[in-house]
């Protein structure tokens, strides 16, 4: 009797915690596919600068890298200059899954950007933050130096390897504010890829909704019936009468209903 009623008070529990998690991931406006992974949060004294004190920034406060592993489309292991192995994460993008899940056209995402960077030298930019949950550094990644910290759009589009995954179809964007320099061109960038069906925009789209829900504060949109779409707040809750409309505004589509 008494055994039961600990057993069930647990089993209570557990189901609660269950809840919470599978309610939260998808809507945290973190990296899709890092959710059920532990990784221990970079302490703050932790926090090494791109920069080294004393080091002179360059034009646009780049830092040289040589990328040493592509992990996947949008994750690398680059060698700073003292030597140091860092990963770094690229903002405002986000290609499918190849790791843990494999999702459509994850393979060819990963796949390219290896082609396109293992063992090449690099230039990294970052944004407002330095470093993301996990302590990757978030960064913009140059082919070659920009010139100046206000670079013209074809020199992005020619220059940053953010804009050429989203140009050429392996990746979507994934605005996570407050790191937004370019986040309206790779909008435009994305759509460009999207009205010419390259990469990933050539895959069919399941079954289409009469409208969608977008959460503006995670900036992920949903088909109607999706829990974590209902779910959102009335006060951050968006209306899109199509999915291109969702995407034009800059939000991903979410991870569960795969709008
Ligand atoms: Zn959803």
């Amino acid at each position: 009797m008494h055994k039961t009623k600990v057993v069930a008070v647990l089993l209570v529990i557990l189901m609660l915690l269950a809840a919470g998690c599978a309610g939260h991931t998808p809507d945290t406006g973190q990296v899709p596919g890092t959710g059920g992974k532990v990784q221990k949060p970079p302490a703050q004294s932790q926090s090494v600068s791109l920069v080294e004190p004393g080091e002179k920034k360059g034009p646009a406060g780049l830092v040289a890298a040589t990328v040493t592993r592509v992990v996947d489309g949008d994750t690398l292991v680059v060698r700073l200059k003292d030597g140091k192995s860092e990963t770094v994460r690229l903002i405002g993008v986000n290609t499918p899954e190849s790791t843990r899940e494999v999702e459509p056209y994850g393979k060819e995402a990963s796949a390219y950007t290896r082609s396109r960077l293992d063992g090449r030298r690099i230039w990294l930019e970052r944004d407002v933050q330095e470093r993301d949950h996990y302590g990757r550094i978030l960064a913009y990644v140059w082919l070659e130096p920009p010139g100046g910290v206000d670079p013209a759009e074809d020199v992005i589009r020619s220059r940053m390897f953010n804009a050429e995954l989203l140009l050429k179809g392996y990746a979507q964007v994934m605005t996570v504010p407050p790191n937004v320099k370019y986040a309206d061109l790779f909008v435009q960038l994305q759509r460009e890829a999207r009205e010419k069906k390259r990469g990933l925009w050539g895959l069919k789209v399941k079954e289409r909704e009469p409208y969608y829900i977008g959460n503006a504060r995670s900036r992920k949109f949903h088909r109607p019936d999706c829990e974590y779409g209902r779910q959102t707040a009335p006060g951050n809750r968006v209306r899109f009468a199509t999915r291109e409309e969702a995407l034009d505004a800059g939000y991903e589509p979410c991870n569960a209903c795969k709008p």
